[in-house]
């Protein structure tokens, strides 16, 4: 009798893995169709752009070589953008690699984080597999201006002296919602010291609001403060996987040491430095989810189904009934969208903004998989 999950480590025995979102291949391969689109997994619509490609192409000579395990050129330029020492910057391969760094790095069995009940999946991944508690704080009610969204009030509720790292999400996939720079500063200043707070920053690039909170302006005065970034969103480069966090330089040093030694590859280094220059391709990038967010909140207000406030890239809906079926009358469309079961939102659909053609598409499709 051979069996492994009693050989596993405990944690990771009732560990739920994490679910993504339908590759285009897969569809293609198991349902027959050609052309489909995928609006699952909120990349960019645009792709990647030319000064990334570019780099790629120069650094596909190099791959013989091992990667610079400082990733100093990319650091050098992050740390331009931030205005901040480069000794503060960890590099992740995507900021999922951060994420579980920072478990990893601060968590052992009998030490506790806190997240929001429909906070990022990661974020109980990786702090179960510590062996330590996760603790979700319960999201703001229906009816809340922000239902779903994080509840500072009950998340601060959760948290005691054993409690390492609170994970939020700012603006949170796959909500939508955000938090406002005055209440989440006075969230992280009463919080204790032994307490990180992990501040989720994947979608920020998206927002256009000035007065929305900036996390890296905040870390001299805010010590226990780690902001983390991702390459795979509005940079166009989620295949590369690349991410970082910026912290104390102190917080930095710990996460360099549970990080593999050459986490992020040298094609990501190189694509991921020259995405930083290439303003234009952000602004382009920025431009079309604008357009596409209007579009397809106008589209879905003529639909029957809940619509979220979101500041990134995608939106939750509410198809007041089970999603799957809907989802699946998507897929024969051609459409992937993204189911979100695992969140325990069976009624919902997380939807990508897509080029203004892309959304068409979604919108019809979604308009007659509801009429079924
Ligand atoms: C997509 C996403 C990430 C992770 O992205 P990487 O590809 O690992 O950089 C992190 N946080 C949130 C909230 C996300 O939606």
């Amino acid at each position: 009798m051979f069996s492994p999950k009693d050989l596993a480590a405990p944690p990771v025995r009732t560990l739920a893995p994490y679910v993504p979102g339908k590759p285009l291949e897969e569809l293609e391969r198991e349902y027959g169709i050609r052309d489909s689109i995928k609006l699952a997994s909120n990349e960019n619509p645009l792709g990647t752009g030319k000064l990334a490609l570019a780099a790629l192409a120069k650094a596909a000579g190099d791959i013989a070589l091992y990667p610079d395990s400082n990733g100093f050129a990319l650091k050098q330029a992050l740390a331009r953008k931030h205005d901040c020492d480069p000794a503060c910057i960890t590099l992740g391969n995507g900021s999922n690699d951060v994420l579980v760094m920072i478990a990893e790095a601060f968590l052992t069995p009998g030490s506790e984080a806190v997240y929001s009940q429909y906070g990022f999946a990661i974020y109980p991944i990786a702090i179960q597999a510590t062996g330590a508690t996760a603790r979700a704080a319960s999201a703001l009610p229906a009816g809340h201006p922000m239902a779903l969204g994080h509840d500072l009030d009950a998340m601060r509720r959760e948290v005691n002296e054993r409690t390492r790292v609170v994970f939020v999400a700012n603006p949170n996939n796959p909500t939508g919602t955000w938090l406002e720079a005055a209440p989440l500063r006075a969230f992280i200043d009463a919080l204790p010291r032994s307490t990180l707070v992990v501040l989720d920053e994947a979608y920020t690039e998206y927002v256009r609001d000035p007065a929305f909170p900036n996390g890296s302006y905040w870390l001299t005065a805010c010590p226990n403060l780690v902001v983390t970034r991702s390459f795979s969103k509005a940079y166009g480069l989620a295949g590369l996987r690349v991410g970082y966090a910026l912290s104390h330089p102190e917080v930095a040093g710990l996460l360099n040491r549970v990080r593999q030694a050459f986490n992020v590859n040298s094609l990501a280094l190189a694509a991921a430095r020259a995405a930083l220059d290439d303003e234009e391709h952000l602004r382009a990038t920025i431009a079309v989810n604008d357009a596409g967010m209007q579009q397809l909140l106008s589209g879905l207000a003529q639909l029957p189904v809940g619509i979220s406030p979101s500041r990134g890239n995608f939106v939750l809906i509410d198809c007041r009934r089970p999603a799957l079926p809907v989802y699946d009358a998507m897929l024969r469309q051609g459409v992937i969208v993204r189911p979100v079961g695992n969140y325990q939102l069976p009624n919902h659909l997380r939807l990508t903004i897509g080029t203004q053609a892309q959304n068409r598409r979604m919108l019809e499709a979604l308009r007659a998989a509801l009429a079924i």
